[in-house]
């Protein structure tokens, strides 16, 4: 013990505090630690089987599963063709790239910039979304540059959500929802989309909330509802009178609205991407969040923002200022000058923001073909970039993969393995209930170059002869 206070003392911790408040099992622990440090043979010991006492926090008990940490290791290795994750592997506009060299090449650039977003990229961003929204938008006040779409829902959950609120969530959701929510101690509220046309699913837009049950979750605890349009994973583009009915009922309870709109230049032809914010009463109360990932296709850039009123906004800023701090300066000034280009030619259709679309609208069409050949039915999605498809029908046996998993996590890795091709379980965006529900769904992404969907296509025609 005298052992272990002169040690502590050496640390500079006061050990009479110590004494007085550890457990007397910790400083035995401690004190058998300092010994066997002196000790080759103790100490190995002392590492794998001393009890340790520091264990996880409550806010983060029972997160520990991941779906992208999980798929991301199955499908490391490079021969297998990863339509998993949603990132692009097509090359990123050339002038997005060239920005980015002459930003790292500006010394100035090089170090920290304005903590709640880099002047010159809240004054670009400020000046598209004006376009976009209708309204002013001050580029100090009304908007936060934060670490991608992630960064922006964590400091907005963090920033206005209290414990013991609720919080509804759309299901299937982007899954950090549930687990963001729970660590700022509040309860998930899982709202499920429904499928209007029982199960014979061709069309994202085919997968709707029904109102009432909507209605019924809202009760005077309901602090928020995070919205997600374009939807990922389903790529549902809500129209205008669904975005209406949330929010009336958002106004009629004094509801926050969180709408991640990452894929929102990611429109197919015939539909038209609605910010909530937009719709009357709704400014005071929604947070829109963007992202430069998905609207530059860089998602390795990390940058997204918040945009909405003065009052919600600033409560934000207190996150970012006592986290986070600042985003990476180059990345920021390169993402501005990006965005000036595209401010510039908003009314050509050369402008990035809808060149984008037009591509992968073709890479959509291709995929649905590519499923449909293996005799499956995807459904196709009006925005966003991926796709879900009912793989149940195909009746594989997978008695071999062993684990107590949904069928669709045992789906995705039986195909890894045999097939060399990887997509993402569906029931990994859904609560506990509704996961049976979705089991039979897997995503694809179909952001990817040519040559990854010609791979794609040698997989699935095998597949079909073997079916055949
Ligand atoms: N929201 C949704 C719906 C997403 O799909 C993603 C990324 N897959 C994000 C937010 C996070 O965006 P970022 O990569 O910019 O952090």
């Amino acid at each position: 013990m005298l052992f272990a206070s002169r040690s502590f003392c050496c640390l500079g911790i006061r050990t009479h505090l110590l004494q007085r408040d550890l457990p007397s099992k910790s400083i035995r622990f401690s004190a058998f630690a300092m010994r066997s440090e002196s000790d080759p043979q103790r100490r190995h010991v002392n590492r794998e089987t001393m009890p340790f006492k520091h264990k996880n926090t409550r806010r983060i008990e029972g997160l520990d599963s991941n779906v992208w940490v999980e798929f991301t290791k199955v499908a490391a290795d490079p021969s297998i063709v990863n339509l998993g994750q949603g990132l692009p592997d097509i090359s990123p506009p050339s002038y997005v790239k060239e920005e980015l060299a002459k930003a790292a090449a500006a010394d100035r650039l090089n170090q920290y910039t304005r903590g709640f977003g880099h002047p010159l990229l809240v004054k670009a961003l400020s000046q598209v979304y004006e376009r976009v929204c209708g309204r002013k938008i001050d580029p100090l006040t009304d908007i936060l540059v934060t670490v991608g779409g992630y960064g922006s829902l964590f400091s907005t959950v963090q920033a206005l959500i209290e414990e013991g609120d609720e919080v509804l969530i759309i299901e299937p959701f982007f899954d950090c929802y549930e687990p963001m929510v729970k660590m700022a101690g509040a309860k998930p509220v899982f709202i499920p989309l429904r499928n209007k046309n029982d199960g014979n699913s061709a069309s994202s837009a085919d997968w709707v909330l029904d109102p009432t049950e909507l209605a019924n979750k809202f009760n005077s605890k309901t602090k928020a509802i995070i919205l997600n349009t374009p939807h990922n994973p389903i790529g549902k583009v809500f129209t205008r009178e669904e975005l209406q009915m949330i929010a009336d009922l958002c106004i009629k309870h004094d509801t926050l609205c969180i709408s991640d709109e990452v894929y929102e230049w990611l429109v197919y032809k015939g539909n038209k991407h609605i910010k909530i914010a937009t719709l009357p009463g709704m400014w005071e109360r929604t947070i829109t969040i963007g992202s430069a990932g998905k609207t530059y296709s860089v998602t390795g850039w990390k940058l997204g923002w918040s945009i909405g009123p003065q009052h919600l906004i600033k409560h934000l800023q207190v996150v970012q200022q006592n986290t986070l701090y600042t985003c990476p300066t180059p990345l920021q000034e390169a993402l501005a000058q990006a965005f000036w280009i595209d401010y510039k030619r908003m009314d050509d259709p050369d402008c990035y923001f809808y060149s984008l679309s037009r591509e992968l609208e073709g890479k959509r069409d291709r995929m649905a073909q590519l499923l449909r050949e293996v005799g499956l039915k995807p459904v196709i999605p009006d925005g966003g970039y991926f796709m879900i498809v009912d793989v149940s029908t195909l009746n594989v046996d997978l008695s071999d993969v062993e684990e107590n998993q949904p069928y669709d996590y045992k789906f995705v890795k039986w195909m890894i393995t045999s097939k060399k091709l990887s997509a993402i379980p569906l029931s990994a965006f859904c609560g506990p209930e509704t996961k049976v529900q979705f089991e039979k769904y897997i995503r694809f992404c179909f952001i990817k170059k040519d040559s990854t969907l010609d791979a794609a296509e040698v997989i699935l025609k095998n597949w079909n002869k073997q079916i055949a």
